[in-house]
């Protein structure tokens, strides 16, 4: 039986959506008559969106060149900003009725002020998220937060979202996430079935196509998980580490050298899903709470830095070789945490390789580090 071929043929709908995200959502408006949210960071409570039956999509780059973000954004912001900028400004994410940024870091902020300023919009809404969510109260004010949210929320679709609409919103949030899970246990195989790449077309779409739709991909593909055996050799496993990191083409390249990406902490990847929401009684709470407890992004993640053993953790049990610290061009919140977890990862045994990423990368530079840190690893494998 040609298994792999199945694996191909049940991992085409993430593809297919990762290269298509903009005529999925018009269609969807069309069929289902909501609003389309555009969601400016992984903060954002998608919960309340779903429990008002609305579409959130990520605001993300296309990781093309552009032109027309000059007069609206600092050319030393961080490229992803301004290439998520410049997709609106070209009119990619026209559909988008709405937009919410949940407080995440200066560079993005500015994406979303020049987005309300020059784009049509219904309304926008900024999210105060705590940057402090180590503080005792965090989860109180978050939860305040998020209340006023679904309040700002209920007056734009003139009803109210029960405690059973936000119930649902919720478990649906949370299969997603679980579903995902699943998906990343099969790469702790010895041979992994999914490679870095299949897994970054599978986490991304997450974060723009509906939920309903993307659990029932991701059944069918499990439901099959069993089946599959790997069509290459895995060699080095590889873990990559990052912010929104989604350069596919990135991912395949490293994964045509002897090598397996079999893990990642980024947040388009295992930072966005990999919590799931625990009861507090409240819904607004439980909500609330799984933001505040999430893996967090380092501009979240003081006075303790929690993320290094959470990361450390997932090397381990991935049985990562080395790690691949995916550093964005003049992104503050990484490049601050990105020295001292070089020299944590370095001193626990696993090697790493810094490479500096824009909006679009020169894959063939990239391929020589790659390869040569790949020698680097067999080497030290053979003389220890
Ligand atoms: S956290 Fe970094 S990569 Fe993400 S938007 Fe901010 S500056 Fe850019």
């Amino acid at each position: 039986m040609n298994t792999t071929r199945s694996l191909q043929d049940l991992i085409k709908p993430f593809r297919d959506w990762y290269k298509n995200r903009h005529s999925y959502a018009e269609t969807w408006k069309e069929n289902h008559s909501q609003q389309v949210i555009g969601m400016m960071c992984t903060y954002v409570p998608e919960e309340i969106l779903y429990a008002a039956g609305m579409l959130p999509v990520r605001i993300l780059g296309g990781h093309e060149p552009q032109d027309v973000t000059e007069a609206h954004i600092f050319g030393m912001f961080c490229p992803f900003s301004r290439d998520a900028l410049a997709q609106g400004l070209k009119g990619k994410y026209s559909y988008v009725d709405s937009i919410v940024l949940s407080h995440s870091c200066l560079h993005f902020r500015q994406t979303f002020t020049s987005w309300k300023m020059h784009l049509p919009l219904k309304w926008s809404y900024y999210l105060p998220m705590p940057n402090q969510v180590q503080s005792p109260y965090a989860k109180q004010e978050f939860q305040s937060e998020v209340k006023k949210f679904k309040e700002f929320i209920e007056k734009e679709i003139g009803k109210t979202i029960t405690a059973e609409a936000l119930k649902q919103g919720t478990s649906l949030m949370d299969k997603n996430r679980s579903l995902l899970r699943k998906i990343y246990e099969l790469r702790k195989k010895e041979n992994p079935p999914i490679t870095g790449a299949d897994a970054v077309y599978m986490a991304v779409t997450s974060q723009f196509i509906s939920k309903e739709d993307h659990n029932t991909a991701l059944e069918a593909l499990l439901e099959k998980a069993n089946e599959f055996t790997p069509s290459r050799e895995t060699g080095v496993r590889l873990m990559t580490i990052g912010s929104e990191n989604d350069d596919v083409q990135f991912f395949e390249m490293v994964e045509s050298l002897p090598a397996t990406i079999v893990c990642d902490e980024q947040c388009a990847g295992s930072r966005y899903f990999w919590n799931p929401t625990i009861d507090a009684g409240d819904p607004i709470q439980t909500i609330a709470n799984r933001y505040v407890d999430r893996p967090p992004c380092p501009t979240k993640d003081y006075p303790e830095r929690k993320r290094f053993p959470h990361i450390l953790n997932l090397a381990k049990e991935y049985g990562v070789q080395g790690v691949i610290l995916m550093q964005e061009k003049f992104c503050d919140p990484h490049e601050a945490d990105n020295p001292a977890l070089k020299r944590f990862l370095e001193e626990n045994g696993i090697p790493t390789l810094t490479l500096e990423f824009d909006s679009t990368n020169p894959l063939g530079p990239l391929k020589i580090r790659v390869e040569a840190f790949l020698e680097t690893l067999s080497a030290e494998e053979l003389f220890s």
